[in-house]
């Protein structure tokens, strides 16, 4: 079977909700409604897998970044609103191309502090609570902040789309740390190191918009790339696979393959092999099988599904809530803005049910949840008290996650 491809979809709005049940337009209503899902009898057309407390699953999207400090794609101040010329790069193009490759680096190079210094924000710490309360079986999230498994830990989070905390190498599928594979740029890039550290200076870099980076004082281009006199996108140079570097892979065929570097280790596009990519799904770029079952799994074990900050307008997202669907699961949906063929997630649903069959609420979840979390230890629900301070420490940054960079 022909595994699904990462495309890109819907980029303008979708129609607005209809808010379930009615009274969930309002914090407490959504509150309430969100409260008896999670507490809810086992829908009947579920075996016996829904009858254990914890059987809700989360599926989150870049609408839970925002409040870090990212963009999403579709919200407000979006992406594709804000920067009209943003199209990200396909798998393809950077397979094959060492010109697009050099362009992706560049203006990653340039993305990746903001990124770098970007935090899980209270809807992660709201989920981390829920998940010790005992409501939450695991998450699956589209992004690849990697924010969801520094918030909690302790709780599975299957990352659907992959993550920027680390390259993989096309070659030898080995990784190597985002942060060393900066420093590496920095070394290659003289001139680009300096316009990064006066753009992060005077601020340049805190938007996404053309305009205001601008305004203050970065040189861009039409289309909103960055115009470094002396050092267009053409000079810039990337590193190598450093373990095909030392070793070059043997190919299917039998040959070696060849991996040259210039004298200062930057890649040469007469290799075949020791490319470096982001592990991220990019755009046409197939998820990996083990990835896409686990995912499936993830539904298939679950009794609730609780999707939170996307229009789930990926389809690789989109078919999961189809799947929760299709098998008769109840689906909570907290959203700013519509989401994909939303009202077949709602159809049937009895008019007089307080949330227990269906929620959807249009609010930031960065409120709403924690709003949720006091309301369910007021109730005293729940399986275990909140987190002790020691497990909220885990919040403390040992590694290096980021947002999107597939521009
Ligand atoms: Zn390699």
């Amino acid at each position: 079977m022909r595994k699904p491809l990462m495309r890109i979809p819907y980029t303008g709005p979708l129609p607005p909700p209809r808010i379930l049940p009615r009274n969930a337009n309002t914090a407490v209503g959504a509150v309430a409604a969100l409260s008896n899902f999670l507490n809810a009898s086992p829908a009947p057309t579920l075996d016996e897998r829904s009858t254990s407390p914890n059987s809700t699953v989360i599926l989150t999207g870049a609408g839970i970044s925002v409040a870090s400090g990212l963009a999403d794609y579709r919200g407000t101040n979006g992406t594709y609103r804000v920067n009209k010329t943003y199209r990200p790069i396909y798998y393809h193009e950077f397979v094959q191309n060492h010109e697009a490759r050099k362009r992706y680096w560049a203006r990653s190079f340039l993305g990746w502090p903001n990124l770098d210094r970007a935090e899980p924000n209270a809807t992660h710490r709201a989920i981390r609570d829920l998940g010790h309360m005992g409501f939450i079986k695991s998450v699956v999230t589209q992004n690849v902040d990697s924010f969801h498994l520094l918030a909690h830990p302790e709780l599975p989070a299957l990352e659907l789309h992959g993550y920027l905390r680390s390259l993989r190498c096309i070659s030898c599928h080995n990784e190597l740390p985002r942060d060393i594979f900066q420093k590496e740029l920095a070394r290659l890039n003289p001139a680009w190191a300096e316009l990064l550290e006066e753009a992060l200076a005077s601020g340049a870099l805190d938007s996404e918009d053309p305009e205001s980076r601008r305004a203050k004082g970065m040189k861009l281009n039409p289309d909103g790339d960055v115009d470094l006199p002396g050092a267009p996108y053409t000079t810039f140079r990337y590193p190598a696979c450093p373990t095909c570097l030392a070793t070059p892979p043997i190919t299917p065929a039998g040959t070696k393959s060849t991996v040259k570097v210039d004298k200062d280790g930057a890649f040469e596009p007469s290799s075949t092999a020791g490319i470096l990519k982001p592990a991220v799904v990019m755009f046409g770029e197939s998820i990996a099988s083990p990835v896409k079952e686990a995912a499936e799994h993830a539904i298939d074990s679950a009794g609730r599904l609780l999707v939170i900050g996307t229009s789930l307008a990926t389809y690789s997202a989109w078919r999961l809530a189809r799947r929760a669907k299709d098998q008769g699961m109840p689906i909570a949906i907290i959203n700013l803005g519509g989401v994909r063929g939303e009202e077949l997630f709602f159809e049937n649903l009895d008019a007089g049910q307080r949330g227990e069959l269906g929620v959807r609420a249009e609010m930031s979840s960065d409120k709403l949840l924690p709003s949720l979390v006091d309301h369910l230890h007021v109730l005293g629900a729940g399986t275990s008290d909140r987190p002790s301070q020691a497990a909220a420490k885990v919040l403390t940054r040992n590694n290096s996650p980021f947002k999107d960079m597939l521009s």
